[in-house]
């Protein structure tokens, strides 16, 4: 037989890791099946079914024939739904044609890359950070500029930070408040001054708002594109229906921004995905337009701030562990370095000693922490984090 084989791989995918939060709440998940007690802090994905009206209105649409293509955008009446509440809840006066329905948030930020960044271009993006941003930039041949924030400032980069990392290649930041890993929240006067860099050095900015309902107490999420007309017109907005709405399988995502950036991610879009599953944009008309939506948020985000007091009063007895207090989404971005281990040691020991799943900090920039999400029951946090407890006091 011949020799040894080349299997064709495109240089690309070397440039790249593959998604480490799927990986371990898929491996939490077949550690369960197998029959193993696991406490699985790994992926964000609330664990509530969809709102009844959600899953009434998708079947609905199925029974009316919603089951074909439909404009590669999305469906008009979806991109009216967006527009509408972008423009009451977030003061950001969006058209429906500046609006592009996408699978999930994840895939409006991937289009985005493909449709802005030239090779060579930079990207700046704060760190922590979620762990898909980088790679998507390399996947779109750009160079992601990490900017490093610590615990001390909540994790949030400043203006002047901002500033520094400016180059004359720089093309775009990613802004994302309430962030994941860390729970941040910016404050009206953090965004004004990074606005101001912005616009001052000619940058667009794309601020992911997933996380926007998701808030405790007192703190507000404002969109940096309301701040002012010149700032609005240098942001694109991505969000999505996956944690509001507990929809993380239904991949129903948009971003709003310049006609001409929208349209060119729907061209791209038109020869990649085509359009978002069609019934499902019917699910998600109902999630944004019936009032019964507000019940059912408000419900969820009860129980995380449940949960979230739980997690920060067992933890805060625990002297080997420490994290700030976090605003927003459900996770705690807890540093691990007084045990000595890396952040992988401690997620792998972690995981194969006590059945915890976690996500190491080095797939989000930061070897000192883990990530703990808390969209998960109470009864797996209570046991998860007395097991982790017990784990980082031996360590
Ligand atoms: N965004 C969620 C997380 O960070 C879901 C998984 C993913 O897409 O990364 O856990």
């Amino acid at each position: 037989m011949g020799g040894s084989r080349q299997i064709p791989i495109a240089n690309r995918v070397g440039e790249v890791t593959p998604s480490l939060t799927l990986e371990i709440s898929a491996k939490a998940k077949a550690m369960k099946a197998d029959g193993l007690d696991v406490c699985s802090f790994s992926a964000g994905e609330p664990d509530f079914d969809t709102p009844r009206h959600v899953v009434e209105a998708a079947k609905q649409a199925l029974d009316d024939g919603q089951t074909r293509y439909g404009p590669a955008a999305g469906e008009p009446k979806l991109r009216n739904a967006i527009a509408q509440k972008l423009h009451t809840e977030n003061n950001l006066p969006y058209s429906a044609n500046q609006v592009i329905i996408t699978n999930g948030g994840k895939y409006s930020l991937f289009t985005l890359m493909q449709a802005m960044i030239n090779p060579g271009d930079e990207v700046i993006i704060p760190s922590p950070y979620w762990l898909s941003y980088p790679e998507m930039v390399k996947l779109a041949g750009g160079i992601p500029v990490i900017v490093p924030t610590a615990a001390a400032q909540q994790y949030k980069i400043t203006a002047s930070q901002l500033q520094h990392y400016i180059t004359p290649n720089s093309k775009l930041f990613i802004l994302n408040s309430p962030t994941n890993p860390t729970g941040a929240v910016y404050s009206r006067e953090e965004l004004t001054a990074l606005a101001e860099v912005i616009v001052n050095n000619d940058l667009f900015v794309v601020a992911d708002e997933i996380y926007e309902k998701i808030l405790y107490d007192q703190a507000e999420h404002i969109s940096i594109g309301s701040l002012n007309s010149e700032i609005f017109e240098r942001t694109l907005v991505s969000n999505g229906l996956a944690k509001t709405f507990a929809m993380t399988g239904w991949r129903v995502g948009y971003l709003a921004g310049n006609e001409e950036i929208v349209k060119a991610m729907t061209t791209i879009q038109s020869h990649s995905t085509s359009n978002v599953c069609t019934f499902a944009q019917y699910g998600a008309i109902a999630a944004l337009e019936n009032p019964l939506s507000e019940k059912a948020i408000d419900e969820m985000l009860a129980a995380f701030t449940q949960r979230r007091q739980v997690m920060l009063d067992v933890l805060s007895s625990v002297p080997q562990l420490s994290c700030p207090t976090p605003y927003g989404a459900f996770y705690l971005f807890v540093d691990i370095s007084e045990t000595g281990k890396t952040s992988l040691e401690f997620a792998n020991q972690l995981l194969e000693e006590k059945q915890v799943a976690t996500v190491p900090g080095i797939a989000f920039g930061n070897d000192n922490c883990i990530r703990l999400s808390y969209a998960t029951d109470m009864t797996t946090i209570k046991n998860g984090l007395e097991r982790l407890a017990k784990f980082a006091q031996n360590s």
